[in-house]
């Protein structure tokens, strides 16, 4: 593995699929204004995996929100596909923490919800072929080892298969762009290491393009192609690290020294951007 460091800008050779010029996002007005994002450039390729990491409040999730069309730079332009934010109507799939699926509906239905809802899906669904989705949610199901479990309801799941079904449901309507806000954050780490499995093989075959917010480097590290630690508060990008090893990744390969070489430079990047007063292994939680 051989790990770089690259200018924030640096997309690679890949055509940029999303660009921050110098966006910035303050909260509130007045004394009250708290500038949560300082001007940050930034383009990722288009079918990249990008980790964020950074401490606590340094605006991981504003950054996605920002990509997401939730919210418009207070500075600078946001562009995604090309065009300014709202400009270009691509997909964008969507997993946090918690899974929220809706407890009244089975796995299957928890998981065709976005097709009710995001064109031009949502035309074939209230034309009653609901049927023809049924097969496209069974096979995704299958992909993540959930095969068999449409017919169950959120509560006969563990976390980790509420999980895999939400990863299901973020992807069910083929997004172009998946959006990860500690998706796997509440798992405890045999569960976690199974999911980064699964998600990389869904990006291996699904190409789509990743963001992803952790506080957990290993996970950066096994899942990202990229990695940007950014400062505290207001955040800003700190450094844009490659993370050069083959794909598919093993849990094995997060033993090798130049991957525990690459971790520990970050943490002490993050302890170092927090401040310095950390516990060493406490997580930073969003
Ligand atoms: P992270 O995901 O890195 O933990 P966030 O992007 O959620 O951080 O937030 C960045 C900073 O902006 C934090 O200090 C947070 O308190 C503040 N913030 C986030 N959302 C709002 C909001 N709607 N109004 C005011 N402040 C906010
Ligand atoms: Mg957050």
């Amino acid at each position: 593995m051989n790990a770089q460091n690259f200018i924030p800008q640096h997309a690679g050779s890949r055509p940029a699929f999303i660009e921050f010029e110098h966006a910035s996002i303050t909260y509130g007005r007045g004394d009250k204004a708290v500038q949560a994002l300082a001007p940050t450039s930034l383009r990722i390729g288009e079918g990249d995996f990008v980790a964020l990491v950074g401490p606590s409040g340094c605006g991981k999730s504003t950054i996605l929100k920002m990509v997401g069309e939730l919210l418009k730079p207070s500075s600078g332009n946001v562009f995604v596909a090309g065009r300014e934010i709202g400009a270009t109507p691509i997909r964008i799939g969507m997993a946090y923490q918690n899974p929220t699926l809706l407890p009244w509906l089975n796995i299957r239905d928890n998981v065709m919800l976005p097709l009710k809802i995001v064109p031009p899906f949502r035309h074939d669904y209230r034309a009653k072929r609901k049927s023809e989705f049924r097969d496209r949610v069974e096979t995704l199901l299958a992909q993540v080892g959930l095969g068999g479990f449409g017919d169950k309801y959120p509560w006969q799941l563990s976390g980790g298969m509420m999980q895999r079904a939400n990863l299901c449901r973020a992807l069910i309507h083929d997004p172009d762009l998946l959006l990860l806000d500690e998706p796997f954050g509440a798992l405890d780490q045999f569960t976690r290491e199974e999911l980064w499995s699964i998600m990389q093989d869904l990006w291996l075959s699904k190409k789509l393009t990743v963001l992803l917010v952790t506080h957990d480097l290993k996970e950066a590290a096994y899942l990202a192609n990229r990695i940007c630690v950014m400062s505290a508060r207001p955040g800003r990008i700190l450094d844009d690290s490659l993370v050069d090893m083959p794909r598919p990744r093993t849990i094995e390969m997060t033993f090798e020294p130049a991957f525990v070489a690459l971790n520990q430079r970050l943490r002490a990047m993050i302890v170092d951007a927090r401040g310095g007063a950390g516990i060493v292994n406490a997580p930073i939680h969003a």
